[in-house]
């Protein structure tokens, strides 16, 4: 980032949430004229106070902070809604400038890891890969996400939830983060900054449909880690529950996944949502460990999760442990998703606005479903 254009919102005022650390320095020096120490503290009030306006930051000097609140904002989203399920996952649903509601999910942890917290995050308005089983798909994509807009999600969480320690962030909730790579690569620098927000890179993870030149970018230039959703193991399925796999098919993901250089001892996660009698058959687990055979990683089984409209369902328990099994056999590290949160839609694949009316003109069109190959009878 050129310090004389730092990211705008719409009415001209910077983010101050969108930079990082450097960033903010050398624009602080430039635009404000603070001193390095004077935008240190700047920094250190926005993500270690959370400070929540210009106004706030008594940390630095009257004369700036004017100079500050006639140029920037602090803030980046409205909480619009907290609703907690009865597992006391809560759902964020937070409402942007534009009036877009965006949704964040806080997921306590269980036993051996209470007082701890996961905070799911959003990178979009909406989705633009149509993944046939999710149901922020069905918004079709509105827009990215700023930097600023994707921080102000885990800022207002510690800030409404002081007592839950968030130790851990996912890009998994609505959108494609890797589809909106600046913006997720610099909000991955400052969550992990150390004398900010303070994440260990390593509790930081990002999840893609898999969109590989876009991979290896975020490979190169994010400290944060990496997930895939791999959900299949025939192109033909592949193509039909995820469309972004004609343009990018399993095995060229798999070939760009094992050419990643990869720190030691660091796995990539590959996510597999079990969808019944589409994907979770005996042959499917044979196929996934082929797959994947070779590749430092860890999978993550995840149950489907229904949501009105929604033509797949949730395989019974008993197929769901055949399948962990299947892999656990090819000595594979794999572990089931618990669903949480799913009576409050706050669960993977249950974020997003329903699709609207059809004579909502103002909204994208919903995307359109894709064919299912001939063999594959749904009950
Ligand atoms: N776009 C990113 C992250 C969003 S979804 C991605 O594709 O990875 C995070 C995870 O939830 C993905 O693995 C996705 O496949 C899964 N998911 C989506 N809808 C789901 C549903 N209805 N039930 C269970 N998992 C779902």
């Amino acid at each position: 980032m050129d310090p004389a254009s730092p990211p705008l919102d719409g009415t001209g005022k910077v983010w101050l949430k969108a930079m990082t650390r450097p960033q903010l320095l050398a624009w602080a020096a430039q635009a404000l004229g603070a001193r390095p120490t004077q935008a240190e503290n700047l920094w250190a009030a926005l993500y270690r106070r959370l400070a929540a306006a210009p106004d706030d930051i008594t940390e630095i000097d009257a004369d700036l902070r004017a100079r500050l609140g006639a140029c920037a904002r602090v803030d980046a989203l409205a909480v619009h809604a907290v609703h907690t399920a009865a597992d006391g996952t809560r759902k964020l649903a937070l409402r942007t400038d534009d009036g877009a509601i965006i949704e964040a999910v806080l997921i306590p942890g269980v036993v051996g890891d209470a007082g701890r917290a996961t905070l799911c995050v959003s990178s979009q308005v909406g989705c633009a890969m149509n993944c046939q089983f999710c149901l922020t798909a069905k918004m079709g994509l509105i827009r990215h996400l700023s930097a600023a807009e994707i921080i102000e999600q885990v800022v207002l969480a510690r800030r409404l939830f002081p007592d839950t320690w968030i130790s851990n962030v996912v890009f998994m909730g609505m959108g494609e983060p890797l589809h909106n790579l600046d913006a997720v690569i610099a909000a991955t620098k400052i969550l992990c900054d150390d004398r900010g927000l303070g994440l260990s890179a390593r509790r930081v993870t990002v999840s893609t449909s898999g969109l590989i030149p876009a991979i290896q970018r975020f490979f190169a230039e994010s400290p944060a880690r990496l997930a895939v959703s791999i959900n299949a193991t025939t192109d033909e399925i592949r193509d039909y529950i995820m469309p972004v796999n004609r343009k990018y098919p399993l095995e060229a993901l798999l070939a760009a996944l094992r050419a990643l250089p990869m720190r030691r001892r660091e796995r990539v996660t590959l996510e597999y949502v079990l969808l019944a009698d589409v994907n979770d058959t005996p042959a499917d687990a044979e196929r996934l460990a082929a797959l994947v055979a070779g590749l430092p990683c860890k999978l993550n089984l995840i149950p489907f999760n229904p949501h009105p409209g929604s033509e797949f369902r949730r395989p019974d328990p008993e197929r769901v442990l055949a399948f962990k099994a299947a892999l656990q056999a090819h000595h594979l590290n794999t572990s089931i998703r618990t669903t949480r949160g799913d009576e409050r839609m706050a669960a993977c694949g249950q974020l997003g606005t329903p699709p609207a009316p059809p004579d909502a003109a103002d909204r994208p069109r919903t995307p359109p479903r894709t064919r299912r190959p001939p063999g594959l009878v749904l009950a």
